[in-house]
């Protein structure tokens, strides 16, 4: 009687020549030795790598995924890739992946942005997936190549801390003029709601003009939660959402924002806004932090100004390349040579009160919107400061994030 053979241990090189299974005799000995440096490649590359066959089985399971993953290399060998990657599954009742996307029949690299990965003690994390098929003597295998996106996502969730730290900060900026905004309509409703309480007193009520009164309480209390509305939306805390915008429209409210503290400052801000601006992708409330650094520096840079100086023009124009530009002009100090060059640095600042982040952080949210935020001094008197972004769907900003 045969004794029972002991089952051998699977090998990187096992697994390998599974998805490589070759019938010819001739080629064994070649066969072999291709799949061991193809496994000892796999092994020396810096990126966690999974080999997958047709069901969606790990193969060949390289020590950068096992250490990533926190599994033994052997606990992982023969396993559905699910175990790793719960969207990679596939269906088991059909030698293919359920996901489209996954699916190994397409060649090339289709790769998996942001997905969740789960290491062996069931901590979740974010991953990036490139999945590369190919055949291989009439079978398909899948390569996978996981990149853990933990560090770039913390990465990207300080950067919009840090933004909305200094939306904050710039809003406090803003706290007594809007604060005195917001009185406005507030008074108004006060004393109209008295001169109505009085009105009721009359015999016969006029009641013509108790409708006024009405009417203006209604105007009035659009207005203060119109301020109220626009100070929630910078101030706002969240992910990002990049959506068609009308820029326009955004310039108006930041416009309508700084409107009080431009009267307490005696500054007088222009729009001229193109009819036919078309749209960009973006995030509001990150443009809107733009517009407002843009236009707040403006207004300080006008501090030592005769107040009949004190403009600032804000221009909105469709320009080459499918780009919308916009440009903020002072009447100010304008920019010396060197500070041409430093104002984008983080934490460069001239004023006394200065965080130093405002165009550094309106910079690098420029350029996730793939556009560009430069400055220039004007011929005769002061800077402008130019933000040029790609109109309607030329950007695809979602990868740089
Ligand atoms: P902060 O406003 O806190 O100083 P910013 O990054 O917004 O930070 O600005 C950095 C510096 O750039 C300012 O301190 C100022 O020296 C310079 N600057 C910005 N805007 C203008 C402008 N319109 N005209 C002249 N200088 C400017």
């Amino acid at each position: 009687m045969a004794s029972a053979r002991p089952a051998r241990r699977k090998t990187c090189d096992d697994s390998a020549r599974a998805a490589f299974k070759h019938d010819s005799h001739a080629d064994a000995d070649e066969q072999v030795s291709g799949e061991r440096y193809f496994c000892e490649a796999l092994a020396l590359l810096p990126v966690a790598t999974l080999m997958l066959d047709e069901r969606g089985l790990m193969t060949v399971v390289n020590p950068q995924a096992s250490r990533l993953f926190g599994y033994e290399r052997d606990e992982l060998v023969g396993k559905p890739v699910e175990l790793l990657v719960h969207a990679l599954r596939f269906d088991s009742h059909a030698p293919r992946w359920a996901d489209p996307l996954a699916m190994p029949q397409v060649r090339g690299l289709a790769p998996l942005d942001d997905l969740c990965a789960c290491r062996k003690d069931g901590t979740e994390f974010h991953a990036e997936i490139d999945l590369c098929a190919f055949c291989f003597d009439g079978g398909n295998v899948t390569l996978a190549f996981v990149i853990d996106k933990t560090e770039r996502y913390e990465l990207c969730r300080q950067r919009q801390d840090l933004a909305h730290l200094t939306r904050v900060s710039t809003m406090g900026q803003l706290a007594s003029s809007l604060a005195h905004e917001l009185n406005q309509p507030l008074t108004a409703i006060l004393s109209n709601v008295q001169a109505a309480q009085r009105f009721m007193t009359a015999d016969p009520i006029d009641l013509a003009e108790l409708r006024d009164i009405l009417n203006d309480i209604v105007q009035d209390d659009y207005r203060a939660s119109e301020v109220i509305r626009r100070i929630r939306a910078v101030v706002k805390k969240g992910d990002l959402e990049v959506v068609p915008l009308d820029l326009a429209g955004v310039m108006r409210d930041v416009v309508a924002l700084v409107h009080s503290d431009a009267i307490v400052r005696g500054t007088r801000v222009t729009l001229d806004i193109d009819t036919a601006l078309p749209p960009v992708r973006g995030d509001r409330v990150q443009l809107q932090q733009v517009m407002l650094n843009l236009l707040l520096n403006a207004f300080d840079a006008m501090n030592e100004v005769p107040p009949v100086d004190r403009t600032v023009c804000v221009t909105l124009k469709s320009a080459d390349k499918g780009m919308v530009l916009i440009a903020v002009r002072d009447r100010g100090h304008g920019l010396t040579a060197d500070k041409l060059d430093k104002i984008f640095k983080p934490f460069f600042t001239s004023k006394p009160q200065g965080l130093g982040l405002g165009l550094s952080i309106s910079r690098s949210i420029i350029d996730m919107h793939r556009g560009r935020l430069w400055a220039e001094n004007n011929n005769d008197r002061g800077a402008t400061f130019y933000v040029a972004l790609p109109a309607g769907d030329a950007t695809t900003e979602d990868k740089s994030r």
